[in-house]
C-alpha cells in the first residue's frame, strides 16, 4: 500500500471536484482535476479514473510523476493524465480542471480540429486572469476528441505554445480544459468560462445548427 498523496491539496482538489459536479459540469465519473505538488521534479495530484465526482474524496486522488506513474495513493490516474502533465509543463499551470459540461460539449462543435471558439464583449471575461475589459476577445482553441491522450499530448502542447494567451481549450463534443497558477485561480477560471459558454449557448437558442 502506497502512502497517501499530499493531503491538503488532495482535500482541496476533492472539494473542487464536488463543486464541479454540483454545478452540472462533471456528472457521473466524467471530468478530471489535478494540482501541481512540485515543479522540479514535476509531481501532480490527480483524480483516479472512474470515480464519481459527486462523491469525490481525497482517497480517490493519486500522486503521479511527469510520465503519469503513480507515486502515492491507490487507483489508476485518469486516462487524460498526459494532458494535465502537458498543460502543467507547457503553460506552467499549478492546477488543471477538466469538465464535461453540457455547454462546452455543445459549443465545442463550433469548429473542426484546429479551429476555435471566440468569446467577446462580455463583462464576465474580466474574471479571466489578466483580462481588464469586456472588449477582450478570448479564443478557445478546439481540438478533436480521441481515446489516446498519450499520443495526442504533444499536439496539445504545441497548441498551447501557439496560443499562449488562452485561458482554456475545448475538446470537440467532449468538454473544457482550463487551468490557473493555483487551484483557487483554476476554480475561478472554470466558473467564468462555464458561465460564458452557458451564456453563449443559451443566447443561440435551439435553432442553431453546428
Ligand atoms: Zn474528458
Amino acid at each position: 500500500l502506497r502512502a497517501p498523496p499530499a493531503p491538503r491539496l488532495a482535500a482541496q482538489l476533492a472539494e473542487v471536484g464536488r463543486l464541479c459536479y454540483s454545478r452540472g459540469w462533471a456528472f457521473g465519473t466524467s471530468g478530471n482535476f489535478s494540482a501541481v505538488v512540485s515543479r522540479e521534479p514535476l509531481r501532480l495530484v490527480i483524480t483516479s479514473s472512474g470515480v464519481d465526482k459527486g462523491l469525490l474524496t481525497p482517497a480517490q486522488i493519486v500522486e503521479i510523476d511527469e510520465r503519469g506513474r503513480v507515486l502515492a495513493g491507490s487507483g489508476k490516474p485518469s486516462a487524460e493524465a498526459s494532458l494535465h502533465i502537458a498543460i502543467a509543463q507547457t503553460g506552467g499551470a499549478g492546477a488543471v480542471l477538466h469538465t464535461h459540461s453540457i455547454w462546452s460539449t455543445i459549443l465545442s462543435e463550433d469548429a473542426k480540429d484546429g479551429g476555435g471558439l471566440a468569446i467577446e464583449g462580455y463583462e464576465m471575461l474580466k474574471g479571466l486572469n489578466g483580462v481588464a475589459t469586456h472588449e477582450h476577445r478570448e479564443w478557445l482553441p478546439i481540438i478533436e476528441n480521441t481515446q489516446d491522450w498519450v499520443a495526442a499530448a504533444p499536439r496539445v502542447a504545441g497548441m498551447l505554445r501557439e496560443f499562449p494567451a488562452t485561458h482554456g481549450f475545448l475538446i470537440r463534443r467532449h468538454g473544457l480544459y482550463t487551468w490557473g497558477a493555483t487551484l483557487s485561480e483554476a476554480q475561478r477560471q472554470v466558473e467564468i468560462l462555464e458561465f460564458l459558454l452557458e451564456a453563449m449557448g443559451r443566447k443561440r437558442g435551439t435553432t442553431w445548427q453546428p
